[in-house]
């Protein structure tokens, strides 16, 4: 495994790390979730992604039961938390948001679900424009002060937002942002490489990516159709298939035009679209998602593939996807 610092802090995640959504509670049992995060943390992966939301706290009751089972020392992996969108199917206006008091409530909710007594990161899913960021700053930085969080950060936030909360936790004397968790991927990549670039050194934050493989769509896998048992086909999910699919053959034609790059290269489309994250320095870890252990134990092997992703190659990957 390769271990990256995240961002300016001293804390170095695996560059590779794992994540619940979708699948925890879901399409993934006890027994499988098991398997899976025993298979992740024996490759070295030491960080363990998840949501108040995921499953409405079902993702998280199941990861935390699943850690107590595996057993494996508090001190050799991170787990998350993300407070905004509630754990209930219709949250009451106190039950979502960024208030400090939602945000207080839904890490305690987290800490027992996840049964753990801190968690190492700790992310505003959404912004809310229902509460000033001073709230939320403040909120953030009693937890961290109390020991519940170790490292505080957004989720999607516009670049603006991030300034604005660095400004008041600077002026305040508050613990400020750490890291972003963005959308990253080779079809998604102006907010990571263009909207944040000034925050990287300004504020010396880490990313946390999520979907590279764009919930699967660049492993391929919807070339020919949506197969039964895949992301896009789960009921309740029509939603994410339309976000995923619903632009014509635009997409599906870039990944297409990356199938005889990867063949060359002797690799999957899926390792080959989550080493190219990786080429991107700012990108602190890249969390994989996957419903099976074959996937997981393929898309980890992608770590191999990064030497030999040069510049000429990347140059490749970048026409590719821009002519497709
Ligand atoms: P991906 O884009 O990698 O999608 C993962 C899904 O793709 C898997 O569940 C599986 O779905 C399919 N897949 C994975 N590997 C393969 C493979 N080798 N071959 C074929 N299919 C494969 O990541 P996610 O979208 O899951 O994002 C990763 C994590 O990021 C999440 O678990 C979550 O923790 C976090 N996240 C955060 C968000 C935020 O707003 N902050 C939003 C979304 C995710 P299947 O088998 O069902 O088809």
């Amino acid at each position: 495994m390769l271990y990256r610092r995240l961002g300016a802090s001293g804390l170095q995640l695996s560059a590779l790390s794992f994540g619940a959504w979708v699948t925890f509670g879901w399409q993934v049992g006890r027994g499988e979730a098991r398997d899976l995060l025993a298979l992740a943390h024996d490759r070295g992966v030491n960080f363990f992604d998840n949501a108040e939301t995921y499953n409405n706290g079902v993702a998280e009751q199941l990861m935390g039961d699943v850690l107590a089972d595996l057993r494996f020392p508090r001190d050799s992996y991170c787990v998350s938390s993300k407070v905004f969108f509630g754990a209930v199917e219709q949250p009451l206006p106190t039950q979502r948001g960024l208030s400090r008091k939602h945000v207080i409530e839904a890490c305690h909710q987290a800490l027992q679900r996840l049964r753990v007594d801190y968690l190492d990161l700790y992310f505003c899913h959404r912004p809310d424009p229902d509460t000033p960021i001073a709230e939320t700053v403040a909120a953030m930085d009693t937890l961290v002060r109390q020991g519940k969080v170790l490292y505080w950060g957004t989720s999607e936030w516009p670049a603006e937002a991030i300034h604005e909360a660095h400004r008041i936790a600077r002026e305040n004397h508050l613990y400020a942002p750490t890291m972003e968790q963005p959308q990253y991927n080779l079809l998604h990549r102006e907010r990571v490489e263009v909207e944040y670039a000034p925050l990287y050194e300004a504020y010396g934050m880490g990313t946390t990516i999520w979907s590279p493989l764009a919930s699967g769509l660049l492993s391929g896998k919807y070339n020919d159709g949506v197969p039964a048992d895949s992301r896009l086909a789960q009921p309740g999910y029509e939603w994410l298939r339309e976000s995923v699919l619903g632009h014509g053959d635009e997409r599906l034609g870039k990944v297409r035009a990356l199938q005889p790059i990867a063949a060359e290269l002797g690799t999957s489309l899926a390792q080959l679209a989550i080493a190219w994250c990786l080429l991107n320095p700012q990108v602190s870890t890249v969390m994989l998602g996957a419903s099976k252990r074959e996937q997981l134990a393929q898309n980890l092997d992608a770590l191999e593939l990064l030497p030999r992703l040069d510049a000429s190659v990347a140059q490749r990957i970048r026409r590719a996807v821009e002519a497709g």
